[in-house]
């Protein structure tokens, strides 16, 4: 069974913005729940693209084998194959494949700093790149490359590695963090690059990652944010019970908030919304282990209309035409799963329409827009109606 560090790469960002949680999540004995559906066919993705980029295979080769109890389906076999080819053409000289980072207890940088990076590659070429992927089979949160601390945490474990080994890496020498994840949609497509220096990595671990390792051990100090999600210490967090508590007792009308007031109180948003989460599945998962929970209970979901069998024949037959839902074209993302060719003809002829206006993070990627006011929308609909034009 692997042995996930405390400290690991994959919670980085979580135990570098709440180095209290790592105590938390200590403390608390977590009921022994069943690794999620998506956790093992997660694991299963993982060994599937280790067994073909270990022994030559592309991923079609592999449709109904299994990996972990999780059978390779066609649809596993296409994502995986994304990776597996970005990851084949680095494969010049030295490549590392699920490889130990930190293995060595002796030699870490820290005690907790230990893991397995997906993929590594480098060749004896001095300027060339050192590669480091990371392929993420999941479909719901797409993940940047640039600044990602997990990626970093790879990498640095890569070059810590390769100084036990003695290969000498100068401080310029480029290094691309990847990440390859084919099924969530990102605008910047399903593989995305991040290319930085050997040096970079290492001021950051030195400055940012050794001393957040080292405050664990001493803090206790919690901050909530977007890395809640994945927090095993959810449902005890003194800070997220506060801020629901808080959210609960508050009848400030928001109209009446400053503007300091409010966007400091809509940082906290998605935390409370994590902690939300958490109490519907506590509660989900305590009454279908058939406890009486005051005030709440359990109900079958809503669901909709389904036809019966054989219902298709007298429909067809009564109605005609009229019963059948004419052809559409796909979504783009279901489009770009129909051929190789696929994904080349939707980036050509996809564009992302402006739909209107939201709320983000300063930290978002995305850059602020100004607010529209009566001049610019009028000088828009001009510029629009002038390109029409010509
Ligand atoms: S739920 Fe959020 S704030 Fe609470 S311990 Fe976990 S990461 Fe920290």
């Amino acid at each position: 069974m692997t042995v996930h560090s405390p400290l690991g790469a994959s919670s980085a960002e979580r135990w570098l913005h709440c180095p209290g949680s790592v105590a938390l999540a200590k403390k608390i004995v977590l009921p022994d729940a069943e690794e999620s559906e998506y956790a093992k066919e997660g694991t299963a993705a993982h060994e599937a693209a280790a067994f073909c980029l270990k022994n030559d295979f592309d991923s079609w080769e592999i449709i109904g084998q299994d990996f972990d109890g999780i059978v390779c389906t066609r649809e596993m076999a296409e994502a995986l194959q994304i990776y597996i080819s970005y990851a084949r053409a680095l494969m010049a000289q030295h490549w590392m494949i699920e490889a130990g980072i930190g293995r060595d207890p002796d030699s870490r940088p820290h005690k907790d700093f230990y893991g397995t990076v997906d993929f590594a590659a480098y060749t004896d070429h001095p300027y060339e790149p050192i590669s480091v992927v990371d392929y993420k089979h999941g479909v719901g949160i797409s993940v940047d490359a640039e600044q990602n601390p997990q990626l970093m945490y790879y990498a640095y474990g890569v070059l810590h590695n390769l100084k036990t080994i003695g290969f000498p890496v100068e401080l310029s020498r480029p290094v691309v963090l990847t990440i390859v994840q084919p099924r969530g949609f990102h605008p910047d497509g399903p593989i995305r690059e991040w290319q930085t220096t050997a040096g970079e990595i290492k001021r950051w671990a030195q400055e940012e990652l050794l001393p957040a390792m080292h405050r664990v051990e001493i803090s206790e100090q919690f901050d909530a944010g977007s890395w809640c999600r994945f927090c095993p210490a959810k449902l005890v967090c003194p800070l997220l019970a506060g801020l629901f508590g808080a959210a609960q007792a508050d009848t400030r009308p928001a109209m009446e908030l400053t503007d300091e007031v409010l966007g400091r109180e809509y940082q906290y948003i998605e935390a409370v919304e994590h902690r939300i989460k958490a109490l519907k599945a506590a509660a989900l998962s305590r009454l279908m282990g058939g406890s009486l929970v005051p005030g709440i209970k359990l109900v079958h979901k809503k669901g909709n209309r389904v036809f019966k069998d054989g219902a298709e024949a007298i429909l067809a037959a009564k109605l005609g035409e009229a019963a059948y839902t004419p052809a559409a074209l796909k979504s783009p993302s279901e489009m770009e799963k129909v051929s190789h060719e696929a994904p080349k003809l939707v980036r050509e002829w996809c564009y992302i329409p402006e739909t209107g206006y939201t709320v983000a993070l300063e930290s978002d990627r995305r850059q602020a827009c100004e607010a529209p006011t009566p001049q610019n929308v009028f000088q828009h609909m001009i510029l629009t109606k002038t390109a029409e034009e010509s």
